[in-house]
């Protein structure tokens, strides 16, 4: 799956990792996105809900219905579901290049979690583990972890109303080969412990 991959060949290719794919508005116009697709210019959640009438119910992994939905509307952002027993989300929100901070975490060898980057933080995929202790912000020095709430999750190319788009620095290959949230947890907070992320400066892009 490339960078430069359409929303709908990625679309059609998620239900082989396990994932029920759901067809989302986007930004519009191309070049300078304002607006959601959805045409309400005070639309609460631009560019991250489901297209027109569908909703979280209507995620599928039937390939008929996901190209029906992707030749209607090419431009449509990808996202699948977070619930409580299939697929978690942890959330590490740090400034600085999410590439260097994926070099960090592999340094101290964080467990291998399919990772999306998004502007700001790091959306690193789990098994997701009820009885595992919700993140808390107050623990980090530098980098703030947060779950991500159950819901839709945008999945790469998404592009975002900043006009970037959601990338994977590490993917997906099958939604129940992913890691239980609280070793993953364990290991981020032992990360951030050790200040290690603190000397990633905001400005170091490279
Ligand atoms: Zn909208």
């Amino acid at each position: 799956m490339s960078y430069s991959q359409s929303p709908g060949a990625a679309a059609l290719a998620y239900p082989t990792c396990g994932l029920p794919i759901l067809a989302c508005h986007w930004p519009t116009p191309t070049e300078l996105p304002q607006f959601c697709s959805c045409g309400a210019l005070d639309c609460p959640t631009p560019a991250r809900h489901p297209l027109g009438t569908l909703t979280p119910h209507d995620a599928t992994r039937d390939l008929a219905q996901l190209a029906r939905w992707w030749q209607a509307t090419p431009a449509a952002n990808p996202a699948t579901l977070t619930d409580p027993t299939h697929l978690g989300v942890i959330e590490l929100h740090h400034p600085a290049n999410p590439d260097r901070i994926v070099q960090l975490l592999n340094l101290h060898t964080v467990d291998p979690c399919p990772i999306i980057a998004a502007p700001g933080r790091l959306h690193l995929l789990v098994q997701p583990d009820p009885t595992a202790a919700a993140p808390d912000p107050t623990a980090a020095s530098n980098g703030t972890l947060t779950s991500h709430a159950p819901g839709t999750l945008l999945l790469p190319p998404s592009r975002l109303m900043s006009g970037q788009r959601l990338r994977w620095i590490r993917r997906l290959s099958h939604t129940t080969r992913l890691r239980p949230a609280a070793s993953v947890l364990v290991q981020l907070r032992d990360v951030l412990a050790t200040g290690a992320l603190d000397a990633l400066h905001p400005l170091l892009t490279k």
